[in-house]
């Protein structure tokens, strides 16, 4: 029997009564050496590159009972596939790029759950708060910022479209009862704003 390892990853699986097994390691070794926030795509990659093998139905299992029993967390942002994590258990947040899908922790202020309180709970027993903050990353921003004059310009032209586009007062519809007058005044309408 093997005994008093080094591996933190296989003295991880031991504390919450785990098996130790290959690919658990690879998983668990994996998520501590990539990316905080990683998707299941990039864990195949790295248990593949680790063990020369490994099938996505594994590496899913694996994190499933890895994430049962505490030793991972998995989040999901809305729209996106889902990440898995080796921070757990101080309920901290997240925020997330709307351009790239960077993503980064955000401490959580209480530490615990649910951090919190609802105006009012319908009865019911809450346990959590699930808070994702949503924005653009620091990398997005500049790369914004660099573009911003051509934005603008981009913007204004949108804008004349726009009211080019917009309907003026009373469109006549086909077989609507607009009256001429209320069409012509329509017409008068919009070559005013034109
Ligand atoms: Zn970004
Ligand atoms: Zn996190």
């Amino acid at each position: 029997m093997e005994r008093g390892s080094p591996d933190p990853a296989a003295a991880a699986l031991r504390r919450v009564g785990l098996r130790v097994t290959a690919s658990r390691l690879a998983v668990l070794t994996a998520l501590g050496a990539g990316a905080p926030h990683a998707s299941v795509e990039m864990l195949v990659g790295a248990v593949r590159e680790r063990l020369g093998d490994g099938s996505a139905q594994t590496v899913y299992n694996v994190l499933r009972t890895l994430t049962d029993a505490g030793l991972v967390r998995r989040i999901e942002p809305a729209g996106r596939p889902g990440l898995y994590e080796l921070r757990v258990g101080d309920n901290h947040h997240h925020v997330v790029c709307r351009s790239c899908d960077a993503i980064a922790d955000v401490d959580c202020a209480v530490g615990d759950t649910p951090c919190l309180t609802a105006a009012d709970d319908s009865g019911y027993e809450i346990d959590e708060a699930e808070v994702i903050f949503w924005g653009r990353c620091p990398a997005c921003l500049a790369a914004m910022a660099g573009s911003s004059a051509e934005l603008n310009q981009v913007d204004r032209a949108r804008g004349v479209q726009h009211q080019l586009a917009e309907p003026a007062v009373a469109t006549a519809q086909p077989g609507s009862s607009a009256t001429s007058h209320q069409k012509e005044t329509a017409r008068e309408e919009k070559d005013r704003r034109v």
